[in-house]
């Protein structure tokens, strides 16, 4: 079933999250490769989807999985109420936005801290955005709030190392991880703490278990903005992490319109309850499209 679902706000340029949903004896699997991927990139997002739909996933070793809010570059009392009305214990704050200053981040990432109170966890997301020297200078200005990580400060992997031996800030990996190997290139680079993980990037969530493990770096299971049924291949990958320091990027349901199941996996409290919502056909219908151009994507990857 190819879907399409529109998206409350735009999100890597598009307005609709589209994909393939496949049923396999062992459940539904989701197929979501961003529209700009080539089959070789797609093969691993397919093998996820037929893991999913196949073989099911490992066993769980925690029944709740922590997860952040994330604060878009919005204006600071916007921030304020985003954290607030969350529930979340943890908040990821975007920085580093074209077109806005230096200002406006540090008066986010106040208010931010103002609505967590000074228990709560607070990183920032850059995107890539900065050169190293901007990096080291804006890092150490906005620690004053307390930063449990910079998420991305730069965009290649000498200069996240630059800046991680510059800062006190733990450094996270997001972008530079987008296949299986990169995780051992981050850490071979000593360019992070921690590793930003996306389970259909990397080819499933058994794939993704040993790439984390051969990492050795802390890992933080992050969305790809899926359906309930491509997140809860995430989920799984996060409930299945021997161990799971930090709060992660699952909490994105609420970023689609609608959903394919009765069930979504949206965060009560701050965490996800681990499970795998049942498909609803009636949801499903619909969100279905016909779609020659998903199908041939798919056959493609899957040669
Ligand atoms: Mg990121």
């Amino acid at each position: 079933m190819v879907f399409r679902i529109p998206m409350r706000t735009r999100f890597r340029g598009q307005t609709a999250r589209e994909g393939v949903l496949l049923r396999g004896p062992a459940g539904w699997g989701e197929f979501s490769p961003f529209p700009e991927y080539g089959p070789r990139e797609c093969a691993r997002w397919l093998a996820c989807a037929r893991e999913a739909a196949f073989e099911g996933w490992p066993a769980p070793v925690r029944d709740t999985v922590p997860v952040n809010a994330t604060v878009p570059a919005v204006p600071a009392e916007r921030a304020f109420e985003l954290v607030r009305s969350s529930g979340c214990a943890t908040a990821k704050v975007k920085v580093a936005e074209p077109g806005q200053t230096f200002a406006d981040d540090l008066a986010r990432v106040e208010a931010v801290r103002d609505a967590l109170g000074p228990a709560g966890r607070l990183r920032v997301d850059a995107n890539g955005a900065w050169s190293a020297d901007e990096a080291v200078r804006r890092l150490k200005e906005l620690d004053r709030f307390g930063l449990e990580y910079a998420e991305q400060p730069c965009a290649t992997l000498e200069e996240l190392a630059r800046v991680r031996r510059a800062c006190d800030v733990p450094i996270a990996a997001d972008e530079s991880i987008r296949r299986a190997e990169d995780p051992l290139r981050v850490r071979a680079a000593e360019a992070a703490d921690v590793a930003v993980v996306k389970v259909q990037p990397l080819g499933g969530v058994r794939q993704a278990l040993r790439v984390v493990e051969a990492c050795g770096l802390p890992a933080v299971v992050s969305s790809a903005v899926e359906t309930s049924v491509g997140l809860a291949a995430g989920l799984a990958l996060a409930a299945a992490l021997p161990e799971l320091p930090y709060a992660c990027g699952l909490g994105t349901m609420t970023l689609l319109s609608g959903d394919v199941t009765a069930d979504p996996l949206v965060p009560e409290g701050g965490a996800l309850r681990v499970r795998r919502p049942e498909v609803d056909e009636h949801a499903l219908s619909e969100f279905a499209i016909e779609s020659p151009r998903w199908l041939g994507r798919m056959q493609e990857a899957s040669r």
